[in-house]
C-alpha cells in the first residue's frame, strides 16, 4: 500500500482548510467528504446551541471494503457502523490485519435487522447494538455477552409510526423492553435508535423519538444516546437531540445496489 499515514494524520488535523497531502485518490474523496460531514454537523450544532463534541458520526460502511474502513481510521474515525452480520464480522477481521501495530481502537455498532442465532457473532465485534426491539433478543444477547466475558451497550430500536420496514419496538412496549435490558447482567440500556420513515419528512418522527427518549430516561437515566439521523436528516437529528448521527452516503458516497 503507498498510503502514509503520517502525512494522512496530519493532512486530518486540517481538513477543511486544506487538501489532504497524503494517501491514494479514494483517501483524499473520504478526507474531503469527512471534512464536508463535519461541517454539517457544526453548523446543525451551532444552529441549535448544542456543544459539538455531544455528537458522535459513525461511518456506516456497509457494502464497502475494508480498505475504506481502513482509510477512515487513518482519517481519524473511530467508530463504525455495518447492518448485516456476515459482512460486518469479515470486514471487522480484516480491517485488524491491515492496521499496523499502534492503531487507534475502532468501536464497531451493529444497525441492522438482527437474528437471535446472530446474537453469539455480533458480541464478538460489535461494541454497540442499536437495534434491539424484542426481549427475545435480549436473552440471547446477554447470553452471548456473559459467554465472552462482555457487556455490551444497547440501544432500543422504536418504531415511531407506520412503516412497511420491519424493526423496532412499539411505543407501548418500550418501558418493558428497558426494564429487560436494565436487568441483564451483562447488558447496559444506552438509550433509543430510530430510522425515519422512508420517503417523508423526518421532524414528526424525530419529535416523538425525543419525547419517548425523555420518558424511557425518567427510569434509566443511564439511557442518553440517541441514535437518530443519516446522510439526508442529520440536521433535523441534530435538532432533536441526536447524540449518533449513523453517515454512509455522505462519507463514502452512493452505495452499490445490494446483489
Ligand atoms: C445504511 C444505513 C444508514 C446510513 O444511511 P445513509 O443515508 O447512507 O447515510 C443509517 N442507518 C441505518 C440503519 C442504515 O441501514
Amino acid at each position: 500500500m503507498s498510503d502514509r499515514p503520517a502525512d494522512l494524520m496530519a493532512a486530518t488535523e486540517t481538513a477543511g482548510a486544506t487538501e489532504p497531502t497524503g494517501g491514494d485518490e479514494r483517501t483524499r474523496v473520504l478526507a474531503r467528504n469527512l471534512a464536508a460531514v463535519e461541517e454539517r454537523v457544526a453548523a446543525a450544532c451551532r444552529a441549535v446551541g448544542r456543544a459539538r463534541a455531544e455528537v458522535t458520526v459513525l461511518g456506516v460502511t456497509k457494502t464497502w471494503p475494508a480498505d475504506d474502513v481502513h482509510r477512515l481510521r487513518l482519517l481519524g474515525v473511530r467508530e463504525v457502523a455495518e447492518n448485516r452480520d456476515q459482512e460486518a464480522a469479515r470486514k471487522a477481521a480484516e480491517v485488524e490485519t491491515l492496521a499496523g501495530e499502534g492503531a487507534t481502537v475502532l468501536r464497531w455498532h451493529f444497525i441492522g435487522a438482527l437474528q437471535t442465532n446472530k446474537a453469539r457473532s455480533v458480541v464478538g465485534y460489535a461494541a454497540v447494538v442499536h437495534t434491539v426491539d424484542r426481549v427475545k433478543l435480549v436473552g440471547a444477547l446477554d447470553r452471548a455477552a456473559r459467554e465472552q466475558g462482555r457487556h455490551l451497550d444497547c440501544l432500543l430500536q422504536v418504531r415511531v409510526q407506520e412503516d412497511p420496514r420491519p424493526g423496532g419496538v412499539a411505543p407501548e412496549e418500550l418501558a418493558a423492553l428497558a426494564a429487560a435490558v436494565a436487568e441483564a447482567g451483562n447488558l447496559r440500556v444506552r438509550g433509543l435508535m430510530a430510522v425515519a420513515p422512508l420517503g417523508e419528512d423526518p421532524v414528526p418522527a424525530f419529535a416523538r423519538v425525543a419525547a419517548a427518549h425523555e420518558q424511557v430516561r425518567l427510569s434509566h437515566p443511564e439511557a442518553r444516546w440517541l441514535s437518530l439521523g443519516m446522510s439526508g436528516d442529520l440536521e433535523a437529528a441534530v435538532a432533536h437531540g441526536a447524540t449518533h448521527l449513523r453517515i454512509g452516503t455522505a462519507l463514502l458516497g452512493s452505495r452499490p445496489p445490494l446483489g
